[in-house]
Order: C-alpha cells, then structure tokens, then sequence
C-alpha cells in the first residue's frame, strides 16, 4: 500500500508542525504542544497518513480514554475545534501544507478524523500527481 506523508501547518502562525529532528516510520513526525491533567508537554504524532504510532512523554501520563488539550508548538495557540467527535471530545483541525485540511480526535485512542479538500487541485498535491 502506498504510504502517504502529511505535512501540516499550524492554521494560526502557519509554520509547519513536522518535526524535523524526530521521524516515526522515517518520516519528519507531526510535533504539538498538549495539555493533560494540568501538565503540558510534547508530543509527536506519526506523519504517515492512516498510522496511529505516537511518541508521548511518560509524564504527561496520557492514558486510553483521555482527553488532551492540543497546542501549536510554535505560536502555542489553542488549535482550532472544527466540530465534536462522536465520542464527545473535540475534532481538531490543522492545514495541510499541500491545501486542505487534517482533523483528528483529542481523545486518546479514539481513531476518528480524516483529510478533506475543497479544491480537487489540492487532493492531486497531496497525492503527488502535482
Ligand atoms: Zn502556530
Ligand atoms: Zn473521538
């Protein structure tokens, strides 16, 4: 299967949210600022479209069920909520850096969210057919 690599950017300051310095499946991880039981901490995210692999620091203590406060690592922003996730925590949303946008859970465990577009030339992008 083909693996698709998300690059994304923070929809308040722009800059990108990989992580350079830290690679999950040797891709440039997606790196966020979060916000768990009153302590904040990093985590990276894997970048590859579709695989849940995360790098969570053991003192933030995020366990399954948990719901996490998601900053951008930059400009340290709250992300923007897009809508609620039927699990009742909240949808997140980043942009993709080939236009469109990311939306994931901030329910730990909870796999729900996806890619979308409006503008079809943004899906050839991020396919790499651009
Ligand atoms: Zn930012
Ligand atoms: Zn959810």
């Amino acid at each position: 299967m083909h693996q698709y690599y998300i690059e994304a950017r923070c929809p308040h300051c722009h800059k990108i949210l990989n992580d350079e310095e830290v690679l999950i499946k040797g891709k440039p991880a997606l790196k966020f600022l979060v916000e768990n039981k009153g302590k904040r901490g990093y985590i990276w995210i894997s970048a590859i479209y579709g695989d849940h692999e995360t790098i969570e620091p053991e003192e933030l203590n995020i366990l399954p069920g948990d719901v996490v406060r998601f900053f951008c690592p930059h400009c340290e922003k709250p992300l923007p909520i897009l809508d609620k996730c039927y699990c009742k925590a909240d949808l997140i949303k980043i942009e993709l850096s080939t236009g469109g946008e990311l939306k994931f859970c901030n329910r730990k465990g909870c796999y729900y969210g996806g890619i979308s577009f409006t503008n079809p030339d943004d899906l050839d992008k991020f396919l790499g057919l651009k």
